[in-house]
């Protein structure tokens, strides 16, 4: 991966290397963390944070849901990562920050070990490369089921529970494909192991409800915005895997790998990326950059006049 010069600590900014953790971390042991991924774009108005207090708040949510509370609001994280994309000097950046259980407690039930912040920044290109966005990528069904809303929360974005994705993706990359769609625990299409899928058939866009125990990511919800504001119908309702055999386009949404087109699932072709796919690539891609004054309301520039003075 690529390097930036500091990392937001616990309140402070501090060098790259020195960002580090005791080995007896909980929630190295234990999984007990929360996290986001978001993105800056260095667009038409400079660089600014693609719905940023969405994923803040997000991660608020999924550290109440683990009983963690973050020591820092929602407010605070926003300031402190616009302030570490400036000193970090960095345009278009991918942003990820955690909070975990560190050291002080070990066991189950341990509520005394500290709750740890950090927030890293650094330039990171499309997940599933740039060939995958303009082609479309090949997705394999994986034998591995999403975690069920009876044993973890699938809604919450928690260190531990990317163990399941991680099983998933592995299994397709084995196999020679570059993203795994995993079913949910009764047998309906979730999501990818890192991405919301969507189908399109005759015209409308179809993609699984918050019962199918997807993640509610932030970009399905932006894509979802934009196909209504184009005139798209678009519904939320359980798919089954034969379905997307024969959709007539397929992609996927997220943070790190934005939209991306699927041309094959389970060696059957759907095909080049189709009218619609490319049609919501572009207008999502112009959102991201600020080219659509509509959505200009999601993106939080990091030259803020509030954050200007100087920092303590
Ligand atoms: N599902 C999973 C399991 C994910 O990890 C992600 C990435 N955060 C998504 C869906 C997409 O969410 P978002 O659009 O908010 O990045």
């Amino acid at each position: 991966m690529e390097q930036a010069e500091l990392i937001w600590k616990n309140g402070e900014f501090i060098p790259w290397e020195q960002a580090t953790v005791h080995v007896l971390s909980h929630g190295l042991h234990y999984g007990t963390g929360v996290f986001e991924g978001i993105r800056c774009y260095d667009g038409e108005q400079g660089p600014a944070i693609f719905r940023h207090r969405e994923h803040l708040e997000r991660l608020h949510r999924s550290a109440q849901l683990y009983y963690m509370e973050i020591p820092y609001t929602a407010d605070e994280l926003a300031t402190a990562t616009r302030e570490l994309i400036r000193r970090n000097n960095l345009g278009s950046c991918y942003i990820r920050p955690i909070a975990f259980r560190g050291y002080g407690e070990m066991g189950l039930y341990a509520q005394s070990a500290p709750i740890e912040v950090t927030i890293a920044v650094w330039p990171w290109g499309s997940y599933l490369g740039d060939e995958g966005k303009s082609h479309g990528i090949r997705a394999k069904v994986s034998s591995w089921r999403r975690i069920s809303p009876d044993s973890l929360i699938p809604h919450a974005k928690a260190s531990g529970q990317y163990l399941n994705s991680i099983l998933a993706k592995t299994e397709s990359a084995a196999a020679g494909y570059q993203e795994a769609i995993l079913l949910d625990e009764r047998g309906f299409v979730c999501e990818g192991s890192g991405e919301n899928i969507f189908m399109v058939v005759d015209g409308e866009l179809l993609t699984p409800p918050q019962s199918a125990s997807i993640l509610d990511g932030i970009s399905r919800d932006s894509v979802m915005q934009i196909a209504r504001d184009l005139g798209y119908e678009v519904r939320e309702r359980d798919i089954l895997r034969s379905e997307l055999y024969r959709a007539d386009e397929v992609f996927l949404t997220g943070t790190a790998a934005e939209l991306v087109p699927v041309r094959e699932i389970d060696d059957h072709p759907i095909g080049e990326p189709g009218p619609v796919t490319k049609r919501l690539q572009q207008a999502f891609e112009d959102a991201l950059y600020g080219r659509d004054s509509q959505y200009l309301r999601w993106l939080d520039p990091i030259t803020r006049i509030r954050d200007a003075a100087p920092a303590a």
